[in-house]
């Protein structure tokens, strides 16, 4: 069964489950400041608290329900963490990765990349989160965990919402952890971007709850038939209602959307694709970055072929659309999206 965790209980189940253990309220928002403020992860270093209250605590009352049970570390020093939740060991294992800058003397500070949901129900073919469709929603302390733990393997820049999972389709939990991190942790909503692939109806009303992160939509093509093979979830949803739903988030937030296109080898990458690309995109203040796929041995795509992304990018320039080829990091480290967890899940 999960069990409670310091970050798992509500402000009034901590008071109550501190003041059970002989301590006062307070010392309960305490405690967890130290752990969101200070990435304090131990209650015997939590010297604001009395010693018999930490002494109790630490028997009672976990800091984290999750515990590490992976790590690997790309030769580029980017480290991903599969991480256990009680009661779910070795079953379905939670992805983090934590990308340090290029410089390693850079102060700017890493950018930790986060799930969402166990599985993925939207079945991009593409993608390797989705294989096994969808297993579960992570709680709140779940996602907010993933950036505490982040945060102990190095110091946090900026994080991206893009790791396993589909962010629309767990928002009340992905909202109450990107308000602990705002409020708590200290990371400003302009340096927290969540990528979906842009349910309308959803994003037009996640537009209007006072979000606390910048949007990125996963558009892949302007085509429609091609769109509804590569997002199988939004089979009928035309290219033209995503990009709507897109400019309604800039009217309503003032901030603008990138978009992303994982270049698929022969697939969605030819010069008539990004032509296509610019005529859709062309007179919209936005940007789009280019993602080249990263290989999973079990799914049939390709890489693109060397100089394709960037004769993408330039075709897009040419027609007036600001466009970035991202590069992923980590490759060596089983960095491809979603590959750490499917190829560990129930080896344990
Ligand atoms: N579900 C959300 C967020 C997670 S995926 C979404 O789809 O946006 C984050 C990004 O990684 C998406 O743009 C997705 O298309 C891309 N992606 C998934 N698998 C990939 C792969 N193997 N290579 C390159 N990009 C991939
Ligand atoms: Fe899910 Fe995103 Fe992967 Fe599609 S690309 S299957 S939406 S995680």
């Amino acid at each position: 069964m999960p069990t409670a965790s310091l970050l798992s209980l509500s402000a009034d189940e901590l008071a109550e489950r501190v003041t059970a253990l002989g301590g006062r309220a307070f010392h309960g928002r305490a405690a967890r400041r130290e752990v969101l403020e200070r990435g304090v992860l131990d209650y015997a270093a939590m010297t604001s608290l009395p010693a018999a209250l930490r002494e109790a605590l630490s028997h009672e009352l976990p800091i984290l329900a999750g515990r590490e049970r992976l790590r690997t570390v790309a030769s580029d020093r980017t480290t991903k963490l599969l991480v256990d939740f009680p009661g779910r060991e070795g079953k379905d294992p939670v992805e983090t990765v934590h990308i340090p800058p290029h410089d390693p003397a850079s102060e700017k500070g890493a950018t930790l990349c986060v799930s969402t949901q166990v599985g993925c129900p939207v079945g991009c073919p593409f993608c390797a989160s989705g294989l096994a469709g969808l297993s579960r929603n992570l709680a709140a302390h779940e996602i907010l965990e993933q950036f505490v733990l982040g945060r102990a393997v190095g110091p946090l820049g900026r994080a991206v919402v893009m790791g396993i999972g589909e962010p629309l389709l767990n928002l009340p939990a992905l909202t109450e952890a990107l308000d602990a991190v705002h409020d708590e942790m200290g990371m400003g909503a302009r340096k927290v971007t969540v990528s979906t692939v842009g349910f309308p109806d959803r994003l037009r009303r996640a537009a209007r709850s006072e979000p606390r992160f910048q949007l990125a939509i996963s558009l892949h093509t302007a085509d429609d038939a091609q769109r509804d093979e590569l997002v199988p979830a939004m089979r009928g949803v035309p290219v033209e209602e995503v990009l709507a739903a897109g400019d309604d988030w800039f009217e309503v937030t003032g901030r603008e959307v990138t978009y992303e296109v994982a270049l698929l080898g022969g697939e969605n990458d030819t010069p008539g694709h990004a032509e296509r690309l610019a005529r859709r995109l062309r007179g919209r203040r936005c940007t789009v970055n280019l993602i080249p796929w990263n290989p999973s041995p079990e799914l049939p795509f390709a890489r693109p072929r060397p100089g394709q992304p960037e004769a993408f990018r330039e075709a897009l320039a040419e027609r007036g659309v600001v466009a970035t080829v991202r590069w992923s990091r980590g490759l060596d480290g089983d960095a491809a999206c979603g590959q750490l967890r499917h190829r560990h899940a129930g080896t344990a």
